[in-house]
């Protein structure tokens, strides 16, 4: 049994803003994978429309969810998303600089160095995979690889 086929996102809202730096529409949406009904992180992807020069940004904050649960429990893992004709691939970065909108619902931030090469990130790409493939939503970002 392919563990991984338990495992989908449930897609929430989504929104639109202005980029800071170069005034074209930012999107971000956002979700949570579940796992046989138990949630295991809530994602939230942000990328700029018509920019090859921003890349997207794919964050996942784990931990335990739902009543009872606390914050200070959970943890932010961030990726960059690095569009390419064969695929794109993704780059776990420091977390830090992605923390400030998310600290009323995780502990604390990540960094690069704590997750590479870990059990840990085994688990992040399984996230990563599974919301690459069962939210829609992200043909858009998939479709920034032709672009290139
Ligand atoms: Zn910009």
């Amino acid at each position: 049994m392919n563990e991984t086929s338990h495992l989908a996102a449930t897609p929430w809202e989504k929104s639109e803003g202005t980029c800071t730096c170069c005034g074209r529409t930012s999107k971000t949406i956002w979700g949570d994978l579940s796992q046989d009904n138990t949630a295991l992180a809530v994602y939230f992807v942000q990328w700029t429309v018509e920019s090859s020069d921003h890349n997207p940004n794919f964050d996942f904050v784990l931990g335990p969810w739902g009543e009872g649960t606390l914050a200070e429990n959970r943890v932010l893992v961030s990726l960059l998303f690095k569009p390419a004709a064969d695929g794109g691939a993704f780059m776990i970065i420091d977390a830090e600089e992605r923390l400030k909108a998310k600290r009323s619902i995780c502990g604390r931030a990540m960094l690069r160095c704590e997750v590479v090469g870990t059990r840990f990130a085994d688990e992040v790409f399984r996230l990563v995979d599974a919301l690459w493939l069962t939210d829609p939503r992200m043909s858009e970002v998939q479709a920034l690889n032709n672009g290139i």
